[in-house]
């Protein structure tokens, strides 16, 4: 029972797709975590910080940090953690929270071409697509679109597909305040469906 394994935590905060049982209930913020992490000064919230977030069941705090993603892994955190603490766990799953990313495919799977679309499945909620999407921009990854996926494939519900639509190739990217201001995703319409069945 995943939700069991987060103690304290209200079940019922947990985001919807929250992949992995982690357990936080115990942090009592001694911060060791932090002052041995190597990316801790890079961080807009320390990593003892993400698992108050946890803690708190504030995922959408969370989520938007910075900091999931500068984390490199290496495990230090939760080595020192006295209360046995998996922070770095915390970390992937919260990188891995709500949803699966395939990257490098899309209708054009051309290398050379620079990713520009993001593709979403029926069950990926606007503010998860956004999130992924202002992620990128702010790596410098300039997206065109986001659309749902138009194949209905099952399988595809919970997906979020990163990758290449050479029809964008001119577009001018999103900006970190259009993908923002983004008030819904385009739904799906078959008949904008191309022969691989994704939308256009
Ligand atoms: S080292 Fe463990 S107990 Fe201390 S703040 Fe980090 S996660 Fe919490
Ligand atoms: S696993 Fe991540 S959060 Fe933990 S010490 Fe390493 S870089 Fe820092």
């Amino acid at each position: 029972m995943e939700n069991q394994a987060l103690g304290e935590v209200p079940s019922e905060r947990l985001p919807v797709h929250f992949p992995h049982p982690i357990q936080v209930a115990d942090c009592y913020q001694c911060g060791k975590c932090t002052a041995g992490c190597p990316v801790a000064m890079h961080m807009d919230v320390a990593p003892n910080q993400v698992v108050r977030l946890a803690q708190l069941g504030e995922w959408e705090k969370a989520l938007q940090s910075r900091a999931i993603w500068e984390c490199v892994g290496c495990q230090t955190c939760s080595t020192r953690c006295p209360k046995e603490v998996d922070c770095a766990g915390v970390m992937d799953a919260l990188r891995e929270a709500g949803f699966k990313v395939q990257t490098a495919r899309g209708k054009d799977i051309n290398k050379d071409l620079p990713t520009n679309r993001i593709w979403v499945g029926d069950s990926i909620l606007l503010e998860d697509a956004k999130f992924v999407a202002l992620t990128l921009t702010r790596a410098g990854v300039g997206i065109a679109a986001i659309s749902r996926f138009c194949d209905g494939s099952g399988e595809k519900t919970n997906w979020i597909e990163i990758g290449t639509d050479h029809k964008l190739i001119n577009s001018r990217p999103l900006t970190v305040e259009d993908i923002q201001n983004l008030p819904q995703i385009a739904p799906r319409d078959p008949s904008s469906c191309g022969s691989n069945g994704q939308s256009l």
